[in-house]
Order: C-alpha cells, then structure tokens, then sequence
C-alpha cells in the first residue's frame, strides 16, 4: 500500500496498516514531519485508536490530565463546569490532551522512519488494472496494490478518485498556538471555552506545561491581507474579552502562532475507485467544532486495515472501507458544519442562544451522553 500524505491520518494508517501484516509505505511532500496546527484532544474514540495500535501505555506520557470542560461567556463568567469523570467511567477511556507534534512523532516511532520517504510530492495516480502507480514530482514511479490519498482538505488523489474538483466551504478563521501554561491563564486539567459574539477562545493543557490555544472568528478569508501585529488583531477582534484572554493575547508568541482557515466540504458520493482510497481530511475534512477531524483519520486508518486483511478482493475490501466510513463520518460532517454555523460562521442568534441556554441547564449530562453516543457509534 502506498499511502499518500504523512500527517495524523497517514501516519496511522502506516501503523494500523503494517501491524496487520501489510507492507506499506508513506510518502510526504514536506522535508520533514512537522504539524499543521498545535494541540488537539484525544476523545475516547481516539484513544481507543492508540489502544488498538498498542500504542495505550504510551498516551499518557505524551498528554496533560484532563477532568473538566468549562464555557466562559466573554466577561468569564462560568456557564457551564462539566466533569469528564462520567465519560471516562462510562466509557473505560480517558480523553487525552496532546499536540500534534507529540502524537506525530509518536506515530512516526511507532511506524518506523524507515517506512517513511519525505520531499516526494505525488502528482498523478494512474490506474493499471492490477493496482495503481503513484507519481512524484521527481520523476519516480511508485507501483502498488493499493494507494491511499491521506494528501489533506486539498487532496490530488480525491481529483483522481472523483474525476473533478470539488468546492471547499470557508467557515471561520482560526489562530492556533502553544504557550506556557499557568493557572492564571487556564484551571489545571480544565479544557475551557471562553464562547460569545460569534467568536471563541478555547485553551487546552498539553504535556510539559504547555497550553494549546486557540482564536474563533468569522472574519473574511482575506484578513491576512489587512493583518497588523497579530496581537494587536486579536486584542480588537477580542477586545473586552476576560482578563485570561487578554493574558493569552499577551502571551501568544506571533513567531510561532499559526493562522488556519477552516474549510469543509459536502460529504461525497465515494471514497474509492478501484483500487485508490481516500483516508482523513482528503475524504471529509470538517470543521474542528466536534472536535473529530483527526479522530476519525485515525478511526478510518484501523477500519481500512481492517478490511483490507480479511482475504476479500481489494477492490471488495476498499468498497467495504468506503460503505464504512462513509456512514460513520458524513453525519459528524454535518453535524459539526451545524455547530459551527451556530456558534461561529453565521452565529444564527436563536440557534447559538438555545445552545448556550443548554450549556448552562443541562450541560454536563447532554456534553458527557452526546461523546458516548459518539464513541460508541465508532468502530472501535
Ligand atoms: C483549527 C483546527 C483545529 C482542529 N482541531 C481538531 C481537534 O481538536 N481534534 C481533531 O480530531 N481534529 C481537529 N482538527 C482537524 C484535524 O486537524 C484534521 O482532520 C487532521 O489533521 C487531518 O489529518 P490528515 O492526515 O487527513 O490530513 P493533513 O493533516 O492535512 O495531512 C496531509 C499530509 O499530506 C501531505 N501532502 C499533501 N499533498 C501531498 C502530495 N501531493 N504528495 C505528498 N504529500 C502530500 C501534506 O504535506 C500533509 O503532511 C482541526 C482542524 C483545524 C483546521
């Protein structure tokens, strides 16, 4: 299997992939292996990836303690304080706070650098009949049963597989970083959204005192254009925010804080043809409101191997992958999209008012049974 892209997705199919007795082999554009973004959170789904792959007793080494989910109104006002308590004895899974270079590099010992080539772009699939080739920028031909496109929301191999380009969907901008964590700045173990005005603020504890941080706003695609001193942008666009968001503009290194633009897309009508498949945002990226983008890469990486080792035709084995994951993931698609557009992109009044409203009656029952739906609508 030649697996296209080596982010959270790629990599994991990787492991996933050669754990199962596959022999298969990622090939990444970029020089090294480096994150798009900061922290994300390991809910039970994910952590539940890493078990599968044996990688349970090494989570906890690269991830914070994580108790409690708190909202914020603006003035930092408590709406809502949720005890994760209950999942972790519903589920038997903790949720894991890390940042994506931790779980990369994880991911990458894990797999083996040496099943891992870097600098090489793809930019063609052709189809022979008996598999497909992989073509890189390079000149070099990559002949194999089987390739997966883990290339990202801008996947090449999606054109491949769907004939066509498909239309991305601009939800929000986003800065996204790490600073030192301090209590000031964020409770310990306490993953808090600071929420109003169509805007967030949400902070996240990662390993070695580091905080994951990151700014909502729906501001136009082009505001890179307009961008004075980052946080001099954030203290406007945040202005009147609580003192810890001040601090955290404060502190918010612009060196190394990250501006994203989240796109998703509608969910496809395939992720396979022939012997091609699409892994992780190449099949559905989604908006990070849920929180499921790289969980459900991972999830997708264990349900490909999956089917791949159960003795069916390839092309059996992929439109299995594909009935699948298309199932699992394009109502997590929408439903994030909803959320967004809720809270977010379009800040519908009534509906993020009734969601707010929520947080602060029923908050910590509807939070903690809706990741158990979740997790347990997964494959694992
Ligand atoms: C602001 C933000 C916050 C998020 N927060 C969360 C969160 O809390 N939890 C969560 O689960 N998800 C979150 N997500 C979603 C998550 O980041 C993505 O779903 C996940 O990273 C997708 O992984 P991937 O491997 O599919 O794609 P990517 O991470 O995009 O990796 C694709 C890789 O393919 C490589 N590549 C691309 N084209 C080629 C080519 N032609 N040849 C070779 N290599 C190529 C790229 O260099 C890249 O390394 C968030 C996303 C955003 C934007």
């Amino acid at each position: 299997v030649a697996i296209i892209g080596g982010g959270i997705g790629g990599l994991t199919a990787g492991v996933a992939l050669r754990q199962a007795g596959v022999d298969a082999h990622v090939y990444e554009r970029a020089p090294a292996i480096e994150p798009i973004g900061a922290g994300l959170c390991l809910w039970p789904n994910g952590a539940r990836v890493l078990n599968a792959l044996g990688l349970g007793a090494r989570t906890p080494g690269i991830s914070a303690s994580l108790n409690r989910v708190q909202y914020r109104d603006p003035a930092g006002h408590l709406l809502s304080d949720i005890s994760l308590l209950p999942l972790y004895d519903a589920l038997g899974d903790h949720a894991y706070p890390v940042s994506r270079g931790d779980l990369q590099a994880l991911l990458l010992e894990h797999l083996g650098p040496e099943h891992v080539t870097l600098a090489v772009e793809c930019v063609g699939i052709e189809e022979t009949g008996a598999g497909g080739v992989a073509v890189f920028t390079d000149g070099r031909r990559v002949g194999a049963d089987v390739i997966v496109g883990a290339d990202g929301i801008r996947s090449l191999v999606r054109r491949h597989v769907l004939g066509a380009e498909i239309e991305l969907r601009y939800h929000y901008t986003c800065w996204v970083g790490l600073v030192s964590a301090t209590e000031a700045l964020n409770p310990h173990a306490t993953f808090t959204f600071h929420i109003g005005g169509a805007q967030r603020c949400g902070m996240l504890p990662v390993a070695r005192g580091r905080l994951y941080f990151f700014f909502d706003a729906p501001l136009t695609p082009d505001v890179q254009d307009r961008e004075p001193v980052l946080n001099e942008l954030l203290g406007e666009v945040f202005d009147g925010w609580s003192d810890s968001v001040q601090s955290l503009i404060s502190a918010a290194d612009p060196a190394t804080t990250v501006r994203l633009l989240v796109q998703d897309f509608d969910p496809l009508p395939t992720f396979v043809s022939g012997t091609v498949a699409l892994l992780g945002d190449a099949a559905h990226a989604m908006t990070p409101t849920l929180g499921q983008g790289a969980l459900q890469a991972m999830e997708d990486a264990i349900v490909l191997a999956r089917h791949l080792t159960t003795g069916a035709s390839i092309e059996d084995a992929l439109r299995g992958y594909d009935a699948e994951r298309r199932a699992r993931t394009a109502p997590v698609v929408l439903a994030a999209r909803a959320r967004t557009a809720a809270l977010i992109s379009t800040a519908d009044p009534v509906a993020s008012d009734a969601w707010y409203q929520e947080l602060t009656t029923s908050g910590n029952d509807r939070f903690v049974d809706r990741l158990i739906q979740l997790v347990e609508e997964g494959p694992l």
